[in-house]
């Protein structure tokens, strides 16, 4: 089934059920109303030019607009190029010429970027980029305008002649291990993922998901917006870019049966001030995904939050992107020291990265997942794609993972991020938790830096809690002695105020890395 034939299926069971909700006294649609609009930015499309295959940018925060052009592009089977909001001119070039994209949808302007501005700054370096449209300005009303005088019957033959694996989204990766790869992923990829997480969710028309998660990257657009229109669910857009009060608020304001984010996020609205003013008891489940949660936070979350149900998800956006998932019935300790199970219709396996063998349960090594997930391939780069999927259909993810007698997995850190000092494999993750144990310390990552006589040694970054005394190097190693084992004790710490992140909220430890090797130089 292709997207737009999910969506007429869900308008046909759903029709007058509310879909998306732009903020709490915001603009809102019913399922068949969204249907509506998104026909009239398809017809819009199809009058500029658009033809299946193209491709279209899309570069703004989150909006309803950002929604219908999701499914006005697979409407037609235009490939949808979601573009970091957080990039800037030269990112934004790379983007639109790596992708080739001749139409641009974007948001004027929002907060400190200027969208308009870098768009015309990146066109003279940008020679097949043909329309940009303004939402809310003329070239947005224009297309709106001419797809309301547009022929429907064009648009229903585009959509009839559309397959289950054509492409219809490049997704760029958060770029946390280095640049941005765009992957191309298919109706059958994405609109299956999303089903699926909804399935785990358990997900009916009754639920009302709050959706703080950008829509740019897989978590917002597949396990946000697919998740709930296969299921006649609505999506709550709290703010343009994340803000915990407004989250909180939207929660509260439209009675959200499910909340989506980082770690990150959770921690943020769990310490928001006005924290206690918000009624969350609407709330039964949600999605915590991206990276690892800490035990404390999952607690306060089940607790404090009322999401008993919540779920954590592991993926990557090669996988479109949830590979694992914990279910509703699984334990706290599955939720803390997990990542859950395999998804339906999913394999994976764990094979040591020299041999590519499998390895024992119990065993760390690489995880692999097969299935229909696995995307088309990166964008227009078959070697880079061969490099992650082999022959066999695997991908090859490069993360480091254990798996147990019941099929639980326990992520246990990016390949790239293991340090090895002395011949010693070190997980950092495992030294991170040990350091949150320290009641002075809010926040802690471990990168290695080159050592002459051990080849890595460890540095700690660490964010104090406010009004916390200043941390020594020898007084960190002091809490560690006895508790860690020598050889993961950290050599170096280093104190700051916030750590190096991407928009979807990880840290980018090949920043930390780098730094660090400058402040030892
Ligand atoms: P890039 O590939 O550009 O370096 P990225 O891998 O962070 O960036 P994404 O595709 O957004 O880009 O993220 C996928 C990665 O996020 C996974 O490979 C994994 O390392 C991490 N991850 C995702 N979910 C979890 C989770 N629940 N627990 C731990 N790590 C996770
Ligand atoms: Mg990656």
């Amino acid at each position: 089934e292709t997207i737009g034939a999910n969506l007429d299926r869900s308008v046909a069971a759903f029709g007058d059920r509310e879909v998306l909700v732009d903020r709490p006294g915001g603009r809102r649609w019913t399922y068949r109303q969204f249907a509506r609009d998104v026909d009239v930015v398809a017809r819009g499309l199809v009058a500029l030019g658009v033809r299946t295959g193209d491709r279209v940018g899309i570069w703004s925060p989150n909006c309803p607009e950002w929604m219908l052009v999701q499914y006005a592009t697979a409407r037609i089977g235009a490939i949808l190029v979601s573009i970091n909001p957080a990039y800037r001119t030269h990112e934004l070039v790379y983007v639109l010429n790596q992708s080739g994209a001749r139409t641009v949808v974007a948001t004027p302007t929002y907060k400190s970027s200027d969208y308009v501005g870098m768009l015309a700054e990146a066109r003279g370096q940008c020679p097949q980029l043909r329309d940009v449209l303004l939402i809310g300005e003329e070239s947005w009303t224009g297309l709106l305008a001419a797809g309301e005088a547009g022929d429907p019957a064009e648009v229903a033959a585009m959509a009839a002649a559309l397959r289950p694996d054509d492409p219809i989204n490049i997704q760029y990766t958060s770029g946390t291990t280095g640049f941005p790869k765009g992957a191309t992923l298919s109706h059958r990829n994405i609109l299956n993922n999303g089903y699926f997480v909804a399935e785990l969710c358990g997900y009916t028309e009754q639920d009302r998901i709050c959706v703080p998660v950008p829509l740019y990257h897989c978590f917002g657009l597949v396990m946000g917006a697919l998740a709930a229109t296969s299921h006649g669910a609505c999506v709550v857009l709290p703010a343009p870019t994340f803000d915990p009060a407004a989250t909180l608020a939207a929660v509260a304001a439209e009675r959200c049966t499910s909340l989506y984010g980082v770690p990150t996020m959770f921690i943020a609205e769990l310490n928001d001030p006005g924290f206690a003013e918000h009624d969350l008891t609407s709330l039964r489940t949600g999605i915590m995904a991206g990276s690892p949660c800490p035990g404390e936070v999952m607690k306060q979350v089940i607790e404090r939050m009322h999401m008993r149900d919540v779920s954590i998800c592991y993926g990557m956006t090669e996988t479109s992107p949830v590979s694992t998932q914990t279910r509703a019935e699984d334990g706290f300790e599955q939720r803390v020291s997990t990542v859950g199970r395999v998804g339906p219709h999913l394999e994976v396996k764990v094979v040591d990265p020299a041999s590519g063998r499998q390895v024992e349960r119990g065993t760390a090594g690489e995880l692999c997942t097969r299935g229909y997930s696995v995307m088309l391939g990166y964008w227009q780069e078959p070697e880079k794609t061969a490099q992650v999927v082999d022959a066999e259909g695997w991908m090859h993810t490069g993360d480091l993972a254990v798996m147990d007698e019941d099929g639980f997995l326990a992520i246990t850190g990016r390949i790239k991020d293991m340090v090895i000092r002395g011949g010693e494999n070190i997980y950092p993750r495992e030294i991170e938790e040990f350091l949150y144990t320290h009641p002075d310390i809010l926040d802690a990552q471990v990168v290695g830096v080159p050592d002459p006589k051990y080849g890595e040694e460890l540095m700690a970054w660490i964010r104090l809690r406010p009004g916390a005394p200043q941390l020594t190097a020898e007084q960190l190693r002091g809490y560690c002695a006895g508790r860690l084992a020598h050889y993961k004790i950290p050599r170096y710490v280093h104190l700051v105020e916030a750590f190096p992140m991407t928009v979807t909220g990880k840290v980018r430890k090949v920043e930390m890395r780098e730094e660090a090797a400058r402040l030892l130089a």
